[in-house]
């Protein structure tokens, strides 16, 4: 058992909160520091199945990558998704914890496994810190290196793909150009495309990218490749509960389950098989007698075959069902 307060100087140690974005919400954001702390549970983001989890497990810190709250908060009730698991998790005595966007810069954060998935070299920040004192030790936003020599992007992803499994490939790449410097920024970094630009950047990395972000990608001839927020991110809420162990052996350090079970496994069911999920309930009110059901289905059958084509996972595909599609 150690305190809620000796932890903290822990994580700061592991993901300094100095690295944080001024945009972001990180630290202690509900606890008590001279609460003991017997168990932690590490996850990409609290919910109310991972807060559960905790509660089964009997941890009484969750470290959480996305901050909750992030915004700032008026008030804590049932009424919504943040209030309820809020208002649980303190009637539990669980703190959070958000190291955010500190453990994506860190040394040891979520960029820098990234890159040494990739084994690039001559590492440096896309955007070093304004701290004076981080900017000289090569910290800062994000991540820029070179591969040892021009590689094809489908060579990327296999590296990528092979240290981890759920990241999927999409690439706003013509073809399977050859590529030697990369800039990361794991989870939602579209939005720092320009950074990548200004480091005369072959292709950037991220979680995910919006309609418009893309069409950006394409225009500046940077090409963005699009691992899933959830896989680019998730594999290192392992690596942090592993670190935090061996720097707290007195304390139990676990990785949550949850979404492993709850979200991976939905992210995993290609298209096909997602589209047959939402396809069932209603070929199970059907009646083969029924001019209208039948009909129905049909209709159901064709557009599945429109999206089915991709066998894509879920997360970057849009579903579009039409109105006349009772479901
Ligand atoms: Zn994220």
């Amino acid at each position: 058992m150690r305190t809620l307060g000796e932890i903290l100087l822990t994580l700061d140690k592991i993901a300094p909160l100095a690295l944080a974005e001024s945009w972001d919400n990180v630290g202690l954001l509900a606890g008590d520091p001279a609460l003991g702390i017997g168990k932690l549970l590490t996850c990409l983001t609290l919910t109310e199945g991972v807060l559960q989890e905790a509660i089964d497990s009997k941890a009484n810190l969750i470290v959480s990558h996305h901050p909750i709250p992030f915004k700032p908060i008026d008030r804590i009730t049932t009424k919504t998704t943040t209030g309820k698991v809020l208002w649980k998790a303190i009637q539990h005595s669980i703190a959070i914890y958000s190291p955010h966007t500190a453990w994506d810069n860190a040394p040891e954060g979520i960029n820098r496994q990234l890159a040494k998935i990739l084994r690039l070299g001559n590492l440096r920040c896309l955007q070093p810190s304004p701290k004076p004192d981080l900017a000289a030790r090569e910290l800062g936003t994000g991540i820029v290196g070179e591969l040892n020599k021009p590689t094809k992007l489908s060579a990327v992803w296999s590296l990528l793909k092979d240290a981890v499994p759920e990241i999927q490939a999409r690439s706003t790449a013509q073809g399977d150009p050859e590529v030697s410097r990369l800039g990361i920024v794991c989870g939602s970094g579209a939005s720092l495309l320009h950074l990548a630009q200004k480091n005369h950047c072959d292709a950037f990395l991220t979680g995910e990218a919006t309609y418009h972000q893309v069409l950006e990608a394409q225009a500046t001839g940077v090409s963005m490749l699009l691992m899933g927020h959830f896989a680019s991110e998730r594999f290192a809420m392992k690596t942090l509960a592993r670190l935090l162990q061996e720097h707290l052996p007195e304390v139990q350090c676990l990785s949550s389950q949850w979404s492993t079970r709850n979200f991976e496994s939905v992210l995993q069911r290609p298209v096909r098989s997602a589209f047959s999920t939402l396809h069932e309930p209603y070929e199970d009110q059907s009646n083969d007698n029924d001019p209208i059901n039948d009909n129905l289905t049909d209709q159901f059958r064709e557009h599945s075959a429109l999206v089915a084509r991709a066998d894509e996972p879920i997360e970057q595909t849009l579903v579009l069902v039409p109105k006349s599609i009772r479901i």
